[in-house]
């Protein structure tokens, strides 16, 4: 299995520390507003790296953080906790902030079948881990204090800025007047932020600097190596992570432990929405629930995501959403040409082959969905055809052979059958048809009864 490492830029062979268990740890959301499907974007990616080392008979150990404290919105350690302002924004406690938005991050795994990491510890929670970390760096003699806070000093670390290629001369020359100017090296980054004095902040605790909070990125490396260990597998994010919160989060690594915490650094590229990056802060996009609410399946999000390459992003559209829908219903029928359970049937091992070398070269997505594609259209017979393309789901995770209960037909489908019933009333057998269509292109059939008709999903 070969992965493109951010550390080495090329495409490496990944060699696990322990044989057959891999411990991934991801950067999570910012619980301070709806998570947006650029952010889910990076989840499925990840939970399909994750699927795929399963597939291939590695346990994982997935760790995934929840930030809620600590990310300010500039780089830089100035500007509002994001928390805060949220708070703010919306007259509720950042406490109620970060439960509302976790949950609905949680909710939004779900819709899109990414499965729940093995441990997703809250960086409030870990305070304490947070502190004793800054204490080792602090002890090594990487910190320094001035007025607002304990920074790190990037200049103690040979080879800070060297994962992103930063130019630290062109960083320098280019500091702006904002930035803080106790600073000793505009790189440095804060570990531990004091409250600011005669205010009270909503989320403060004691430390031994002062009353005050971490600094954002000082939680992945304690809770990474809290559940991972000193040295762990694979440490995914979005690319905007890389000059910035990874690079730091390295040099806590070298700070504390005197060496990078990850072997493999695997790194998302961004959705693009009408030629613009998407982000939270700049008032976000649609979310999963918006796609919900336009009637979308949020599992064709999850097959337009699977269509391109983690390394290469995507721009995103209502019109490919729609086609990446049409396509996962008709794979979702194929389900009807088979007669017998799949499950008795044999996988086509050639194939599966194929799908092996492409989810190790580089988790090659957009070549499996047509891998899965010829398949379908190859002559194997119908029940061969399901086994193997089931078999690929557990990859994909498109829940191709779900169940789905009659209660849980959706309204639009209900509605369109309604019409269909109406129009077989009127004896137009023309629009019946047509509708009947629609509704099977959407994964459901009609069995016409004598005075009746019933749907059900496509099994
Ligand atoms: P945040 O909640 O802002 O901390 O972001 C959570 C994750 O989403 C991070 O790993 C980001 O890198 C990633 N992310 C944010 N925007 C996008 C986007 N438009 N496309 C892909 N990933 C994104
Ligand atoms: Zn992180």
């Amino acid at each position: 299995m070969k992965f493109y490492n951010t550390l080495t830029r090329e495409k490496q062979e990944f060699k696990p520390i322990k044989e057959n268990e891999v411990g991934i740890y991801s950067c999570g959301p910012t619980v301070y507003s709806s998570p947006h499907i650029g952010n889910m974007y990076a989840y499925v990616c990840w939970d399909v790296l994750v699927r795929s080392l399963n597939y291939l008979g590695y346990k994982t150990n997935w760790v995934m953080n929840i930030t809620d404290v600590g990310h300010l919105t500039s780089d830089a350690d100035s500007g509002e906790d994001k928390m805060e302002k949220g708070s703010k924004k919306e007259g509720l406690s950042v406490w109620e902030i970060a439960k509302k938005y976790e949950n609905e991050f949680l909710e939004n795994l779900k819709e899109l079948n990414i499965k729940t990491p093995w441990k997703m510890p809250r960086a409030t929670d870990h305070i304490n881990e947070q502190i004793e970390l800054i204490k080792k760096i602090e002890a090594n003699g990487f910190t320094y204090k001035i007025s607002d806070g304990i920074y790190f000093d990037t200049s103690k670390f040979a080879d800070y800025g060297k994962f992103a290629n930063l130019n630290l001369e062109k960083l320098r020359e280019g500091a702006r007047v904002e930035i803080n100017e106790e600073k000793k090296n505009p790189a440095d980054f804060a570990l531990w932020k004091f409250s600011p004095i005669n205010e009270k902040r909503q989320m403060e605790w004691e430390s031994p600097w002062g009353m005050g909070f971490p600094g954002w990125h000082i939680e992945c490396t304690a809770m990474s190596t809290k559940y991972l260990g000193e040295t762990f597998d694979i440490h995914t994010g979005g690319e905007d992570h890389i000059n910035v919160h990874h690079t730091n989060e390295i040099a806590q690594g070298f700070g504390a432990f005197g060496h990078n915490t990850a072997h493999y650094w695997m790194h998302n590229a961004f959705i693009t929405f009408a030629g613009s990056k998407i982000s939270k802060s700049s008032g976000g996009l649609y979310t999963v629930k918006d796609l919900i609410d336009l009637d979308f399946d949020p599992l064709a999000y999850r097959y337009l995501v699977l269509g391109s390459h983690y390394r290469k992003g995507m721009e995103f559209s209502l019109e490919n959403l729609k086609v990446a829908e049409n396509a996962l219903n008709r794979l979702r029928n194929l389900r009807v040409e088979t007669h017998h359970d799949a499950s008795l049937h044999k996988i086509n091992q050639a194939f599966k082959q194929e799908f092996v070398e492409k989810i190790g070269d580089d988790l090659a997505m957009p070549e499996v969905l047509a891998l899965v594609w010829k398949v379908a259209k190859s002559d194997l017979n119908p029940e061969e055809k399901w086994a193997t393309i089931l078999d690929f789901d557990k990859v994909l995770g498109l829940n191709l052979n779900k169940e789905i209960a009659e209660e849980e037909i959706p309204e639009e489908i209900l509605k369109l059958g309604e019409e269909r019933k109406e129009a077989r009333v009127n004896k137009n057998w023309t629009e019946s048809d047509r509708l009947r269509e629609i509704i099977k292109n959407k994964g459901y059939l009609v069995e016409d009864l004598e005075n009746t008709c019933k749907i059900k999903p496509i099994k």
